[in-house]
C-alpha cells in the first residue's frame, strides 16, 4: 500500500503559499499543510520598508490571502510553530509543537535570515533588523520626527528605509562601508542615481564608512566610527545583507552551494524534497550559471515550478528575472541581470532628472535594465531580454527612441 499524499510546505510566505495554492490550481488531491513560525497570516514582506513603515497600509492591507481562502484550497495553515528537524529517511518533519508530520513530498520554503551586525553594541535596544511584520511594529514605535536615525548599509533594504524614516521627518544617516551605494546589485550609474536623490531629499551617505561600535546604556544612543566620530542615534536599522536559511536541509542531508541545491524544476538532491524562493540556488538556462534570487518573483514562480512537478507536470523553470523597489516618488523596475555585459548605455530624460534607465548588453542584445520611473523601458526591455534581439546600439541613448523600435533583428528572424 502507497503512502497518502501528503505535501508539507515549510514556510509560510510568498514562496510557500505559492506552492500551497499552485498545487489545488494544478489538480493535487492530497492533503496540504503549511507550516509558518510567524504567527501572523502571510503577508507581502515588499510594503514592510516602504507603504508598510511609513502608515500608509495596515497589516490587513498586506495579507497574501484572505483567510477563507486557505479553506476553500483545502490548505491546513499552522502558524506560529517552527520545523525543527527533517528526517529525509524516515520521511518526517518534527514541529515545535512536539507533533511529526510525514510528507510524501516536502518544500522547503524557508526564505533568508538578516545577516547580524559583528559588533558591540549590536544587541542594545533600539538596534533593528527589518525582515518581518513584528520587527517593523517594533521599528514604528521608535520613530520620532526630527530624532536620529542611522541606517546600516546602503542596499535596497537599507534605502528604502532611509527614503521612509525620511519621509516620516527623522533626520537619516546612512552608513554603507564600501564605495557606493547598492555597490553589489548595480552599476555606478546607478549607484550616483540614489546617492543624489537621497541627498536631494535630505539623507546624509556617507560611503566607505567605518564603524567601530554602537553605544548607549540599555539603548543606542550613538554609532561611532573607528575615525572617533561620534553619530547620534535613537534608531538603528540594520541592513547588511541575507542569508539562506538553511538549517533543515542541512539536516536532512541536502546539496547546498550559497543555498539549497534545485534543478530546473526545483528539486534538491533528494527527490522528494523542493525548495523555493530566497532560500534556494539554481544555475539560471538564461545566464548559465549558479544563482540564488531574492525576489517575489523568483519565490512566485519558482514555487509554481516545484507545484508542477508535484502534481506530474513538470515544465523548467525560465523566467527574466525581475525585481522593483519604491523610494519617494521614484519606481525602479528592474529586468534581468547584468551578467557577462560588454556595454552600459544610459538612457536620461534632459527634463527629468528623476527618471532614467540604464542598459546592460552584450553583443548588442539587452541582457538587463534598471528603469527608475521609466516603466515602457521596462516592459520593453523585459522582452527583448527574452528575445534576446539585437539592438541598434547608436539610437538607444536617445530617449525619444523606444527600446522595441531600436530593434534591428529579433533572435528568430
Ligand atoms: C523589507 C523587505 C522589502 C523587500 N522588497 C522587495 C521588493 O520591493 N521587491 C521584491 O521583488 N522583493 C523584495 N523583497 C524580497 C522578497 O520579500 C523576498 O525575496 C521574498 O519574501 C522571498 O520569499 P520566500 O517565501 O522565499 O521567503 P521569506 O519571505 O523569507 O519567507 C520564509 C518564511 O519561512 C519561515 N520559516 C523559516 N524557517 C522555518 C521553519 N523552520 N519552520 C517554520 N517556518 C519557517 C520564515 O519565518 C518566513 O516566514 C523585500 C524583502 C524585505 C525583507
Amino acid at each position: 500500500m502507497t503512502a497518502p499524499e501528503h505535501c508539507v510546505i515549510i514556510g509560510a510566505s510568498h514562496a510557500g503559499t505559492q506552492v500551497a495554492t499552485g498545487l489545488r490550481r494544478h489538480g493535487y488531491e492530497g492533503r496540504i499543510t503549511l507550516v509558518g513560525e510567524e504567527s501572523q497570516l502571510p503577508y507581502h514582506r515588499p510594503p514592510l520598508s516602504k507603504a508598510y513603515l511609513k502608515g500608509e497600509k495596515a497589516a490587513d492591507g498586506i495579507r497574501l490571502a484572505a483567510p477563507a481562502n486557505y479553506e476553500k484550497n483545502r490548505i491546513e495553515l499552522k502558524l506560529g510553530v517552527r520545523v525543527t528537524t527533517a528526517d529525509s529517511a524516515a520521511k518526517s518533519v518534527g514541529l515545535s509543537s512536539g507533533d511529526t508530520l510525514n510528507y510524501s513530498s516536502l518544500v522547503l520554503a524557508t526564505g533568508s535570515v538578516p545577516r547580524r551586525l559583528p559588533l558591540p553594541g549590536a544587541e542594545l535596544g533600539g538596534v533593528h533588523y527589518l525582515r518581518s511584520l513584528e520587527d517593523v511594529d517594533r521599528i514604528r514605535a521608535e520613530v520620532a520626527a526630527q530624532g536620529n536615525a542611522v541606517v546600516i548599509g546602503g542596499g535596497y533594504i537599507g534605502l528604502e528605509a532611509a527614503a521612509s524614516l525620511r519621509s516620516l521627518g527623522m533626520q537619516v544617516t546612512v552608513l554603507e562601508a564600501m564605495d557606493r551605494v547598492l555597490q553589489r546589485v548595480t552599476s555606478p550609474e546607478v549607484s550616483a542615481f540614489y546617492q543624489d536623490l537621497h541627498t536631494d531629499e535630505g539623507v546624509v551617505i556617507r560611503t566607505g564608512a567605518r564603524i567601530a561600535k554602537l553605544s548607549g546604556d540599555h539603548s543606542v544612543s550613538a554609532v561611532e566610527l573607528d575615525s572617533g566620530e561620534s553619530l547620534p542615534a535613537s534608531l538603528v536599522i540594520v541592513g547588511i545583507g541575507i542569508l539562506p536559511a538553511t538549517s533543515l536541509a542541512e539536516q536532512a542531508g541536502l546539496e547546498l552551494d550559497n543555498g539549497i541545491c534545485v534543478d530546473e524544476y526545483a528539486r534538491s538532491s533528494d527527490p522528494d524534497i523542493y525548495a523555493v524562493g530566497d532560500c534556494a540556488s539554481f544555475v539560471h538556462p538564461l545566464y548559465g550559471k549558479r544563482l540564488r534570487l531574492e525576489s517575489v518573483q523568483n519565490a512566485s514562480d519558482q514555487a509554481l515550478t516545484a507545484a508542477r512537478h508535484i502534481c506530474g507536470q513538470p515544465e523548467p523553470y525560465c523566467t527574466v528575472p525581475w525585481f522593483w523597489s519604491d523610494q519617494y516618488d521614484v519606481k525602479l523596475q528592474i529586468a534581468g541581470l547584468a551578467i557577462d555585459i560588454d556595454q552600459t548605455i544610459v538612457r536620461a530624460d534632459p527634463d527629468n532628472p528623476r527618471s532614467l534607465s540604464v542598459l546592460y548588453l552584450k553583443e548588442a542584445r539587452l541582457r538587463a535594465i534598471d528603469a527608475m520611473n521609466r516603466p515602457r523601458d521596462f516592459v520593453f526591455g523585459k522582452k527583448l531580454i527574452m528575445e534576446k534581439s539585437v539592438l541598434d546600439t547608436a539610437r538607444l541613448a536617445d530617449v525619444a527612441v523606444g527600446l522595441n523600435d531600436a530593434v534591428v533583428q529579433t533572435a528568430s528572424a
